[in-house]
């Protein structure tokens, strides 16, 4: 099974280290074909106008939704991921090309300049010992649709989420040594 991490721009290598040292075979996409041969993509953190304009030209959204859609796909976003995966966008910039794969509402920067970026001990559902979380100027989900499952919180809203086969966190598990948000995601693409 090989996992791939959209690579148009943003935090890529650091999730492909992560997928190898769990044991998974990651490769970088930027193509259809390379796109055409993995089971789990991972949407990193970045510039979510960027990598959503990048990928809207190159036609992977197309696919990205197609393939969301029909299940033969399991997708994971961080950060920016997260922005371009939710329904809605309450401040998204207008005309701001996104692929709208889960049922949630999400604010972008949503923590303000004194909290642009932190790190904190988050409780994560799936997990009994509580997760190191590091933001940088990342959204929250402000709304959520009955067949989403919030799994972790903060004050500030919920910040990691999953909807069938698509995982989403607002935080960047990739710039810790932490690996079971990706393990958590790759038993998701297993069971596809
Ligand atoms: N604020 C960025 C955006 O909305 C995301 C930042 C990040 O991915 N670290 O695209």
């Amino acid at each position: 099974m090989k996992i791939g991490v959209l690579s148009v721009q943003g935090a890529v290598s650091e999730h492909l280290k992560m997928l190898r040292l769990c044991g998974i075979e990651a490769l970088p996409v930027r193509e259809q074909n390379s796109l055409s041969k993995v089971k789990g993509l991972i949407i990193p953190g970045g510039e979510s106008t960027t990598i959503g304009k990048l990928i809207e030209e190159a036609g992977l959204a197309r696919t990205i939704k197609e393939r969301t859609r029909n299940g033969s796909l399991a997708v994971f976003g961080t950060c920016a991921g997260m922005v371009l995966m939710a329904g809605e966008v309450s401040d998204g910039l207008e005309n701001q090309p996104r692929l709208e794969l889960m049922n949630i509402k999400v604010k972008r920067n949503a923590f303000g300049r004194q909290r642009e970026s932190f790190e904190t001990n988050l409780e994560f559902n799936a997990f009994k010992k509580p997760l190191p979380g590091v933001f940088i100027r990342s959204p929250i989900i402000e709304e959520a649709g009955e067949e989403v499952d919030i799994l972790a919180s903060l004050p500030e809203g919920a910040v990691a989420a999953r909807q069938g086969s698509m995982l989403t966190t607002a935080f960047h598990p990739e710039l810790t040594d932490d690996l079971r948000v990706h393990q958590y995601f790759i038993a998701i693409c297993k069971e596809l």
